[in-house]
């Protein structure tokens, strides 16, 4: 069958691009294999934000008596959380599906597993579709280690773990990175024992160490146990539960281990070499700054290709692919801005360059960091864990990155935005007013920290 376009998979970058090229038109196909909405839908962001809010109530009720007051000791009833979840996921899966079929005649929704056939050509459901740009969002699924014993155990995934109606007794959790510390807290909070496990030194070892260190006393603070540093290298089942073995000959033993050491691109079974496209070592998509892939009218977007693993950089992908797709917009995969957040609490948040990454590019930065237990809104709502960090170029005045650990910092972190991308010198948000008392009374704080803007 001839058509305009054909995308495969409905993530966070196809539905949208889809449903916008059928209204502009074009007759398109998309095929899903799974869950409509994908992974921030069904396993991503949706289901751990949803759960995350419920540990966040059983914390908040478990330390209220710092607030003066008292209650009834707290029970979390994991099926109930669970039953939520679900709830939330079925009404967002159902938004996807009705943003499809808004969309009308002109797309076609087409259920199983494509498959390039040749170029432009992709086999659905044992059918051939051949189109004239063909768009591959094909998203990422949990990486699996190579260690010894894993095959033989009953371990959880990110979406496994979410499926759980009973809280463990003693969660292991592989991987420090966002999701390992996202479900680490979250179970602690359910009531688990919980045990962290990373080779790394840090956790969220891709951010500030001053974040790391932050969000690691605030951990150690919650009762989670972290062992960095450490290597596993077997894993095995025993009378006590499943075993870690670490290098040096350490061990940990709990009830239940969670792998969460990475995602891995959904390319191995898409038939890239019978439609011309490269992969990289890892087996990403390769793809220019317009998303062209190594074949001819053939394009990737979201996770699935090399870069930050987001739902807002898969989304905006598709805003930018929509754009060149019809001649028009300025913007590349290349030039744009990624803010990210670990929804921990606090959370963990950063856009633009560490301080680390801002010395490798050749900048001598001013840094300046502040508390926020200087911040009046978090001592009031004692919520003083964390603090600020901005770097700025003194040639220029204009900021090269922020990162905060605190409350709210995920909405914080956007007041950095349209400076950074506007280009904007830093003395921009010094001189407007901010509310107070407001967190964001702190980011003003923060920049009049550096010396230059200072009125102390
Ligand atoms: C636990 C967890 C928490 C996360 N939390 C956040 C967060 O808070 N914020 C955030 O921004 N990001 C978060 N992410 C990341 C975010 O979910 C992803 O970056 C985002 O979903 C990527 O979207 P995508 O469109 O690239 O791919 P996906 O959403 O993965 O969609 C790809 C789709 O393609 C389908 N598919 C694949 N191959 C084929 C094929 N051959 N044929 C047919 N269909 C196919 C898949 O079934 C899937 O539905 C989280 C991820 C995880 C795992």
């Amino acid at each position: 069958m001839k058509l305009d376009v054909v995308v495969i998979g409905t993530g966070q970058a196809g539905v949208p691009l889809a449903a916008r090229l059928a209204d502009a038109g074009r007759r398109v196909v998309i095929a899903e294999r799974k869950a409509l909405g994908g992974t921030c839908v069904n396993y991503g962001c949706t289901p751990t934000k949803t759960m995350v809010a419920s540990a966040q109530a059983a914390h908040a009720a478990r330390t209220a008596a710092r607030l003066g007051v008292r209650s009834a000791p707290v029970r979390v009833d994991l099926a109930a959380v669970v039953d939520r979840k679900d709830r939330l996921v079925r009404c967002w899966r159902d938004g996807v599906s009705e943003r499809l079929a808004k969309a009308g005649r002109r797309l076609r929704l087409v259920r199983g597993h494509a498959r390039f056939a040749g170029p432009r050509e992709v086999e659905i459901a044992g059918r051939r579709y051949q189109a004239d740009v063909v768009v591959v969002n094909a998203g990422a699924r949990p990486a699996v280690p190579r260690l010894p014993g894993l095959e033989a155990i009953p371990w959880l995934d990110n979406a496994r773990i979410m499926e759980l109606r009973r809280v463990p007794r003693h969660l292991l959790v592989l991987g420090g990175g966002y999701i390992g510390c996202e479900f680490a807290q979250m179970f602690r909070r359910f009531g688990a024992r919980v045990t962290v496990v990373d080779e790394a030194e840090r956790l969220l070892s891709m951010e500030e160490p001053e974040a790391s260190e932050a969000l690691a006393d605030v951990f150690r603070g919650e009762g989670i146990h972290l062992m960095m540093k450490a290597r596993a290298t077997a894993v095995t089942k025993t009378a006590r539960g499943i075993t870690v073995s670490l290098r040096g000959g350490r061990q940990i033993t709990g009830s239940h281990l969670l792998v969460a050491v990475g995602r891995r691109p959904n390319t191995d079974d898409l038939g890239a070499e019978a439609a011309g496209i490269r992969l990289d070592a890892k087996g990403y998509i390769e793809v220019d700054e317009r998303y062209r892939t190594s074949a001819e009218g053939v394009y990737a977007v979201g996770d699935c290709t090399p870069g930050p693993q987001f739902t807002h950089a898969a989304w905006d992908d598709h805003r930018i692919l929509f754009d060149l797709l019809h001649g028009r917009g300025t913007r590349t995969r290349n030039d744009r801005l990624v803010p990210i957040t670990a929804f921990t609490d606090p959370q963990v948040a950063r856009i633009g360059l560490t301080e680390r990454e801002a010395r490798a590019h050749g900048f001598a930065p001013e840094v300046a960091t502040r508390p926020f237990a200087r911040i009046a809104r978090a001592i009031e709502t004692d919520r003083t864990a964390g603090a600020m960090k901005i770097l700025l170029d003194p040639k220029t005045e204009k900021v090269l990155g922020a990162s905060i650990v605190g409350a709210e910092a995920g909405e914080l972190i956007h007041i950095f935005a349209p400076v950074i991308a506007g280009g904007l010198s830093a003395r921009s948000m010094v001189d407007p007013e901010y509310v107070h008392p407001t967190f964001a009374e702190g980011v003003q704080s923060l920049v009049m920290s550096l010396p230059r803007y200072s009125i102390e």
